[in-house]
C-alpha cells in the first residue's frame, strides 16, 4: 500500500510502498478514504515533544474509511462498516482512569500516528473496540476532522465550566479553533475568536463568532476586558506561548483557562493573580469514545461544519510547509482512492 512515512525528524516525508498491516486478535483493517492533517502530525514529524515517536512512522489520527477485514474476536463491527481511527488508538481498559470514564489519561494508551502507525496511508489497522462509527450520510472528508479537531475542542469546552450565556474566547482559529467556535455556539456560549490573521477571523465571523480580534492589531486582553469584562473560559488552541499568556489574562474572576495547543514551551502563571482571582488552569487531551460520538452527532445535525480543502497524499510535504506558515484556513484533508 502507499503511505507517507517519517523516516527522520525534520526531513520530508517519503511517499512509499509499505506492506498492508497484518491483523491481530480483535483488530480490523480499514481502507482509508480521508485523513485530516492535524498540527500534531507536524509536531510528530519534527520530534517537537518530550516523548518522541519511534521512527519510521506513518502519521495521521483523523483517518476514516471502510472496514475491509476483521480478525478473530471482533464482534461489534463487520466488513463494510464506516469507521474512524482517532488519536486514542487503544487503552488498557483496566486502570483507574479507564474504569472511571477517563480513558484518555490511561498510562498504557497507544496513539494513532504517534506510538503506532496512523492513517496517512491506503490502509490502517486498529483495535475494533476503540474505533468509532462514522454516522450515516456523513461525507468522509468532511467528517474526518471531527475525529481529532472536533472531539478535542468539544471536550475542552465541556470541561471548561462555562454555562450557556457565558462568554468564551477561542485563541487560534486553525483546524481546531474553527470547529471549537461552532461547538461553543451550539453549546449556548457567546464566542470571541482570536487569531493573528484576518482570513482566519473572516472565517470565524462566517461560522458564527460574535466578536473577532486580531492579536497583531489589537491587544486581545484589553479588548476582551473592555467589551465583555473578561471571559468565563478561554480555550487556547494556538501553537505560540504568547496566545496562552493572553488567553490566561482574558479570563475573568472565577474563570478557567483550558490548555489544548501543544507548543513545547512553558506557561509562567502569576501566583498572586491566580489565587486572588480564583483562576483554574486545566489541560485537556482529545476526548473519550463517548465524547467523540457526541461530537459526531453535532456534525450530523449540521451544527458544526468543517471548512476543508482536500488534497492527495503525495502533497503532504507542501501541506506541512503551509501549516508551519499558518497558511491553512480550516483543515486540509488528505483523500485516498
Ligand atoms: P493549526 O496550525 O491549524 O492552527 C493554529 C492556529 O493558531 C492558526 O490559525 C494560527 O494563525 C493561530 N495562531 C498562531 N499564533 C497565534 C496567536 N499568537 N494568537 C492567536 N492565534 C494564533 O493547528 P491545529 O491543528 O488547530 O492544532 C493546534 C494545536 O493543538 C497544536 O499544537 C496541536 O498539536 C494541538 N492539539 C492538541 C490536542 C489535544 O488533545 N490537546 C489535540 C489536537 C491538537
Ligand atoms: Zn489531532
Ligand atoms: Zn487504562
Amino acid at each position: 500500500m502507499k503511505a507517507a512515512v517519517v523516516n527522520e525528524f525534520n526531513q520530508e516525508l517519503e511517499i512509499k510502498e509499505v506492506p498492508i498491516p497484518e491483523l491481530a486478535y480483535g483488530e480490523i483493517l480499514v481502507k482509508i478514504k480521508a485523513c485530516g492533517v492535524c498540527h500534531t502530525d507536524l509536531h510528530a514529524a519534527h520530534g517537537d515533544w518530550p516523548v518522541k515517536p519511534t521512527l519510521p512512522l506513518i502519521p495521521g489520527h483523523e483517518g476514516v474509511g471502510i472496514i475491509e477485514k476483521v480478525a478473530e474476536g471482533v464482534t461489534s463491527l463487520k466488513v463494510g462498516d464506516r469507521v474512524g481511527i482517532p488519536w486514542l488508538y487503544s487503552a488498557c481498559g483496566e486502570c483507574e482512569y479507564c474504569l472511571t470514564g477517563r480513558e484518555t489519561l490511561c498510562p498504557d494508551q497507544l496513539n494513532a500516528g504517534y506510538s503506532v502507525n496512523g492513517s496517512y496511508a491506503e490502509y490502517c489497522k486498529a483495535p475494533a473496540k476503540y474505533v468509532v462509527k462514522v454516522p450515516e450520510g456523513q461525507d468522509f472528508a468532511e467528517v474526518s476532522p471531527i475525529f481529532c479537531a472536533g472531539v478535542t475542542t468539544y471536550k475542552a469546552l465541556k470541561i471548561s465550566g462555562a454555562k450557556p450565556g457565558d462568554w468564551v474566547a477561542i485563541y487560534g482559529i486553525g483546524g481546531l479553533g474553527h470547529v471549537a467556535l461552532q461547538y461553543a455556539k451550539a453549546m449556548g456560549f457567546n464566542v470571541i475568536a482570536v487569531d493573528i490573521q484576518d482570513d482566519k477571523l473572516e472565517l470565524a465571523k462566517e461560522l458564527g463568532a460574535d466578536i473577532t480580534i486580531n492579536g497583531m492589531k489589537a491587544d486581545p486582553i484589553e479588548d476582551i476586558k473592555k467589551k465583555v469584562g473578561g471571559v468565563q473560559a478561554a480555550i487556547s488552541v494556538a501553537v505560540t506561548k504568547k496566545a496562552f499568556e493572553q488567553a490566561y489574562s482574558s479570563v475573568k474572576r472565577g474563570g478557567t483557562l483550558v490548555v489544548v495547543g501543544l507548543p513545547n514551551d512553558v506557561l509562567p502563571i502569576p501566583i498572586f493573580d491566580t489565587v486572588l482571582n480564583g483562576i483554574t488552569v486545566k489541560g485537556s487531551i482529545v476526548g473519550t469514545r463517548k465524547d467523540l460520538m457526541e461530537a459526531l452527532e453535532f456534525a450530523k445535525q449540521g451544527k458544526v461544519k468543517t471548512n476543508i480543502e482536500t488534497k492527495p497524499l503525495k502533497e503532504i510535504n507542501e501541506i506541512f510547509q503551509r501549516m508551519e506558515k499558518g497558511q491553512i484556513n480550516g483543515r486540509v484533508v488528505l483523500t485516498l482512492e
